[in-house]
């Protein structure tokens, strides 16, 4: 981060504008707003700028710039266009210690403006740090149309019904449904749209009264590690929690996305540390919960697929907490799409498995005869250890040694890993791969040298160079 975004108070505290021109206006019109006492000092003077002296807006100082004028002031913004005037205000207000501005040349500046979108007291700023104006200028006017005109007058209100609303619900966490849920609501905006305030307030007063519901769980899929196969509500759901329990797969892209209050708990086995055991991770979303909160478990790839979900819940219905499911991108389908490989295909396969190599403790044995059968595509999650008992029996029952198998590591992350190779060759594929790995096996891994992914950003396809290693 080059700049720290902050939002000064500027009321009653001297600033020094120096220029006098359009641009000094434009700065002291901000600095006026912000309640600012300003003074501007210029040889000469906009004339908005006399009017607003005479207004007793402002104070002018008419006479070059000199240093003691940054004496007592909080900030200032050198607007001239005199290029060694600038810098001269830089370096006085630079040995003063005092946040200047520079019009224009961020290098002179020890702070930038931004632009910003104004729906006091709510206030967006944009900054590319000068990198792209023309981008931050988008994203403004962007931004502009998504925030509706009453926000303000929603922020102002909510601020005046704080103290009730405090009164009324002791409890944080409630209290930060309460808010969530009437910001959700669509009436309240209608209502503030019209300009009808104190339908508004009463509405507010109402939902006080309304039973605020009790802790739920959702069980979130968090998809295979891109972030940005995040489902909307996944989203969502991360940025009002009150504790997340997670595990090792879910990528530090993706936990950087929950609220930042929001209590972190990993509940995955790490190299060095202990896993923490599924009977103690239901007990925990059955505490968490009890206690009012809103708890995600987050999952990698989704929660129904080799994700103990199915686990979770049944004790979830034991202990009468209300839950939901957000399912997620698994594995299958977010590495096969990076890779280049489509699970079915007219030609090549009628019909895609996904299995497990990694069974529970006196789980059935797969049946291995079904998985050999040639034109069927076969997904391997947690295959890696089992890779020799997984090429021995396809060859036993009858797959062809050729079969065509890519070994997929770290699936759609920027670090992903693809190897390609033949049925024959997997225990040889996988030795030594390390992390989340998934196997495909079938005629339609041909098709990855094809199709590989497209990226958009660099006009090429990515992944098989220099992600992709071809072993034929
Ligand atoms: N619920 C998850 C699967 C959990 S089992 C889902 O739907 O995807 C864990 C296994 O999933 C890993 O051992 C690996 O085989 C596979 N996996 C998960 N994420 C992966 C990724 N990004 N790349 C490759 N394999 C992945």
């Amino acid at each position: 981060m080059d700049y720290l975004p902050i939002f000064a108070k500027l009321e009653n505290r001297p600033c020094l504008v120096v220029g006098g021109g359009e641009i000094a206006l434009r700065k002291v019109n901000l600095l006026l707003k912000a309640g600012a006492d300003v003074t501007v000092c210029a040889p000469q003077f906009h004339d908005q700028l006399l009017e607003k002296a005479e207004a007793k807006q402002l104070k002018t100082v008419q006479h070059h710039f000199t240093a003691d004028l940054l004496i007592g002031k909080w900030l200032v913004i050198a607007a001239t266009d005199q290029k060694l005037v600038n810098k001269q205000v830089a370096d006085a207000a630079n040995e003063l210690q005092l946040l200047v501005n520079v019009v224009d040349a961020p290098q002179l500046s020890s702070f930038i403006m931004p632009s910003i979108v104004d729906r006091s007291p709510i206030i967006v700023a944009i900054s590319s740090g000068g990198n792209a104006p023309v981008l931050a200028r988008l994203i403004r006017e962007r931004l502009e149309t998504l925030l509706p005109m009453h926000l303000g007058r929603l922020a102002a209100i909510s601020g005046e019904f704080r103290h009730r609303v405090k009164k009324v619900i002791k409890n944080v966490s409630l209290r930060r449904r309460y808010w969530e849920k009437l910001f959700a609501n669509g009436r309240l905006g209608a209502l503030l749209e019209k300009g009808q305030t104190d339908n508004a307030i009463k509405l507010m007063e109402s939902s006080l009264t309304e039973d605020i519901v009790s802790g739920e769980v959702a069980l979130v899929g968090a998809g295979p590690g891109d972030p940005s196969l995040l489902t909307l509500k996944a989203l969502q759901l991360m940025q009002q929690a009150d504790v997340v329990l997670y595990d090792r797969l879910v990528s530090a892209e993706i936990l950087d996305l929950v609220r930042r209050d929001a209590d972190l708990i990993s509940v995955g086995k790490h190299a060095g540390n202990h896993e923490v055991t599924q009977s103690r991770t239901n007990e925990m979303l059955v505490e968490y919960a009890r206690q009012g909160k809103k708890v995600v478990r987050l999952k990698g790839g989704d929660p129904f697929i080799f994700g103990r979900g199915g686990e979770e819940l049944e004790e979830l219905v034991e202990a009468g907490i209300a839950f939901q499911v957000v399912p997620g991108i698994t594995a299958a389908s977010g590495c096969s799409a990076y890779a280049g490989i489509p699970l079915t295909h007219r030609d090549f396969s009628q019909s895609v498995t996904f299995v497990t190599g990694h069974c529970k403790q006196g789980g059935k044995e797969l049946n291995w005869q079904a998985l050999s059968v040639s034109n069927q595509t076969l997904v391997v999650y947690m295959g890696l250890i089992q890779s020799s008992e997984i090429q021995t029996q396809l060859l036993r029952f009858g797959r062809s040694k050729d079969t065509p198998v890519a070994l997929i590591n770290k699936g759609t992350c920027p670090d992903q890993h693809v190897l390609l190779g033949k049925l024959s060759e997997l225990v040889q594929l996988s030795a030594g791969m390390q992390g989340p790995t998934l196997m495909i096996i079938g005629e339609v891994v041909n098709l990855a040298n094809k199709l590989a992914w497209f990226n958009p950003e660099t006009n090429q396809k990515t992944s098989r160079d220099p992600f992709l290693v071809n072993l034929n």
